[in-house]
């Protein structure tokens, strides 16, 4: 028995949740009618955290925590993340949340902002309470992603892990896409109902080119690479396979990216050099743009190389392993691909696009680049400039990309 029973007015924050149409706010106002409080959101906004932190552990020193507390009030801004909150707290799921250092996290500028490209959290699995880590990046950059980011891991994974556990679909939910998705898109729907300020563009791209988003994102890392449609789970030897092509056509392309990036900042060094002696301040914004592309290429690299070895580790069940381990290792899947969890799973996915597609249609997309920012070159103007000066200079000390 959920031992937050004790408390009334915890209780009515459970017992609601079991009627209430999901994804408004309609319950919290009905939980206002009733008891009296006076203010129904801000109740909830204000209660919700509290109970959620009983069973959420928050890690790490005075400061973080601090900071912590501070990302879960801003979640609780949105109406969707409060209705979910309520739902972990009813299913009295335990987790525990700390930053963590991430490998390859670089703060870069990019548009004068603060940001880095490496991924926002993991769940543990294997930990009990589960651990959700959140990058340490979040102290110094990108907090308006921070909210959704523990949204996506604690209301996502950290859920479904729990239900997957229930359903006895465990093992076979590991290598199950909806999970990924599932927790994507409490992420992107959190996000967009707090303003649309955090980087949207992989929700949009999931809600306007999903087949594509799903071919980017599963080489996107090694656990993505493993992960599987319901359809796929039937048969994942040539999907891996196909896979491993898309990772090694992917990484034949970086070096003529790596190129670009490199020849755009000789550009810029030869227009603050002493030939031309400009100002270099004004290339701040271009330059942090190219030099973060480069750490993004560095990243995609590592990522691309750990997602063939992944693949071809588990494609080597077949051969290396025996093949009973690898037929039980099928058929887990293929019978999981007929259990009604992942049935289950896959309207998730589709009720949470309808409302995420929804809320980007009132939405505009946060600007990508800021146009000539206190006198900052765009690319446009840099590429004007290097036409032009490529057309007085009889020797070109270098040969352009094509
Ligand atoms: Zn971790
Ligand atoms: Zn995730």
């Amino acid at each position: 028995m959920n031992r937050l029973h004790a408390f009334p007015v915890i209780a009515y924050l459970l017992t609601i949740n079991s009627w209430c149409t999901p994804h408004t706010i309609g319950a919290e106002k009905a939980l206002t009618a009733q008891s009296g409080i006076p203010d129904s959101v801000q109740n909830a906004k204000e209660r919700i955290p509290q109970l959620l932190l009983k069973q959420v552990l928050l890690g790490g020193p005075q400061t973080e925590r601090d900071e912590l507390r501070k990302f879960f009030s801003r979640l609780m801004d949105s109406p969707y993340a409060r209705q979910l909150a309520l739902d972990f707290i009813k299913e009295d799921i335990r987790a525990v949340l700390a930053f963590e250092d991430v490998p390859g996290t670089e703060i870069h500028i990019v548009n004068g902002k603060k940001t880095f490209s490496t991924f926002g959290g993991h769940t543990h699995r294997e930990t009990s309470p589960e651990t959700v880590h959140l990058n340490r990046g979040y102290l110094q950059a990108n907090k308006e992603a921070a909210p959704d980011a523990i949204a996506h891991e604690l209301f996502g994974h950290v859920v479904e892990h729990a239900h997957a556990k229930a359903a006895g679909v465990w093992f076979a939910s590991q290598y199950h896409r909806d999970g990924e998705i599932n927790a994507s898109l409490i992420g992107w729907i959190v996000s967009a109902e707090l303003g649309g300020k955090a980087d949207d563009s992989w929700g949009r791209e999931y809600i306007n080119h999903t087949d594509r988003f799903c071919k980017d994102f599963s080489i996107m890392s090694p656990f993505y690479a493993q992960i599987l449609s319901t359809e796929e789970m039937r048969d994942p030897a040539p999907v891996y396979l196909r896979r491993i092509q898309d990772a090694e056509q992917k990484l034949a392309g970086l070096p003529k990216l790596r190129a670009m990036s490199l020849y755009w900042l000789k550009v810029i060094a030869h227009f603050t050099g002493s030939h031309h002696k400009m100002n270099p301040a004004s290339f701040s914004d271009i330059r942090n743009r190219f030099d973060s592309k480069l750490v993004e290429l560095r990243n995609t690299e590592s990522d691309l190389c750990a997602v063939k070895a992944r693949l071809k580790f588990l494609l080597g069940r077949r051969d290396k392993m025996d093949l009973t381990d690898w037929m039980n290792w099928t058929v887990q899947l293929a019978a999981a691909d007929r259990n009604h969890y992942f049935t289950r799973t896959d309207a998730e996915v589709d009720e949470r696009k309808r409302i995420l597609a929804a809320l980007y249609s009132k939405l505009k997309p946060p600007p990508k680049t800021i146009q000539g920012r206190n006198g900052q070159f765009t690319e446009r103007q840099l590429k004007e400039l290097w036409d032009k000066d490529t057309a007085h200079h009889s020797l070109i000390p270098w040969k352009p990309i094509d």
